[in-house]
């Protein structure tokens, strides 16, 4: 309760201090000699979107749900591992991205694109989507002392924020990417290409660092890149890659030694050397792998074809799409996701099946030629350098 009444009352701080802003009515702040550090900003936009509320309501309301956690329901492990802490975090990173046009459009302050950029410039902000995928697999293997169950439950977080945003219809992500494609094109179709596995792309995949936070104070990136070269003869990096993803995104831990295998074979088969990037089918069978023989056919088939929808309509935002007809795709994928979900809670274990769900949605929104969270931050800083460049030429 306490933390609903400190919610609301920086919410109406901010509103206040922002209509001030607007009415030219700021006093100047008192100056603090240097510029706020990343974990500075990232405590407060933590009130700023709400963010106790939603993550500890639902452990409070199911007594912890076996998730090691304080007496506050803060989960321990955000405070032993880095990991599980930028996990956590996640959901305000992409909700950064998702809104970085719209939040310069509204004068909206809190958004840590913006600020990075303001203190760091483009080398602190250009990785900041990779990143935000790489601490999904980060924290999906991480081995440390948190333990199995803390890893688990921040995975889920993670991937689930990675597929909320492009299906939840008013943030408009794959709008945006349709409205930005013709940007960001030709760069993800040569990345593809290179990659030769389908869709996937395997040039810069990040490293986000050993740090809480994806800067330091002074707000240099730490993030770090690596790139795969096309595939000559041996074992093939490249559907290891891609089958680490599928493996550690689709299936809890004690559910990956069997499965594992099964979806390693069936990546290789599906993917290696193929230049389709439409994979037909390609996230259904993973569904169909990750879920095994214990659900009722009718409740896989019914996520399959919510999934597999979702991957046309993002396919087709990506390439020729027009926005006003993808917005109306998203509605619709809305709800297919919206039931298949509903529908799992009928079933025991299902859980199972709920990660496999968000799981393959996560993988296309994050390592596929049609991920929007990378090309929608390419996007802008594309748009941004063409602004700068016609402004120093004096035609603005
Ligand atoms: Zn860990
Ligand atoms: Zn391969």
């Amino acid at each position: 309760m306490d933390e609903l009444v400190m919610t609301t009352a920086m919410i109406y701080h901010k509103a206040d201090l922002l209509e001030n802003c607007v009415a030219e009515n700021m006093k100047d702040a008192p100056l603090i000699q240097r510029n706020v550090t990343p974990y500075e900003f990232m405590e407060s936009r933590w009130w700023d979107a709400a963010m106790a509320p939603y993550f500890k309501l639902p452990l409070a309301f199911d007594g912890g749900a076996g998730v090691p956690v304080d007496e506050k329901w803060a989960p321990l492990g955000t405070r032993i591992c880095v990991y599980i802490r930028k996990a956590v975090d996640i959901l305000i990173r992409h909700n950064e991205l998702v809104d970085i046009f719209h939040d310069l459009r509204s004068k909206e302050p809190m958004n840590e694109v913006h600020l990075a950029a303001r203190y760091g410039g483009l080398a602190a902000v250009k990785n900041y989507a990779v990143a935000c995928a790489a601490c999904v697999d980060e924290v999906a293997t991480c081995k440390c002392i948190a333990g199995d169950v803390s890893h688990d439950y921040a995975t889920d977080l993670a991937i689930g924020s990675v597929a909320w945003y492009p299906i939840v219809p008013h943030y408009r992500v794959l709008t945006q990417l349709a409205e930005t494609r013709h940007l960001t094109r030709s760069k993800y179709t040569a990345l593809a290409a290179k990659t030769n596995h389908g869709a996937f792309i395997t040039s810069d995949m990040a490293d986000s660092g050993e740090h809480g936070a994806f800067h330091n104070d002074e707000w240099e990136s730490l993030t770090t890149l690596t790139s795969l070269e096309p595939f000559i003869s041996g074992e093939c990096q490249h559907c290891g890659v891609i089958s680490d993803w599928v493996i550690n995104r689709c299936l809890y831990r004690d559910d990956r030694k069997e499965k594992g295998k099964t979806l390693r074979k069936f990546v290789m088969d599906a993917l290696h050397l193929k230049r389709d990037k439409k994979m037909d089918g390609f996230f259904g069978e993973i569904l169909t792998i990750a879920a095994g023989d214990e659900f009722p056919a009718f409740l896989v088939k019914q996520c399959i074809t919510a999934v597999e929808a979702v991957w046309q309509t993002l396919r087709a935002a990506g390439t020729d799409l027009p926005p006003n007809v993808v917005a109306g795709q998203v509605v619709e994928n809305h709800v297919r996701i919206d039931k298949a979900f509903i529908e799992t809670h009928n079933h025991p274990g299902a859980h199972a099946l709920r990660r496999a769900l968000s799981g393959t949605l996560s993988i296309m929104m994050d390592r596929t030629d049609v991920s929007p969270y990378p090309r929608i931050l390419d996007a802008a800083v594309i748009h941004s350098i063409k602004m700068g460049s016609v402004i120093n030429h004096g035609k603005v």
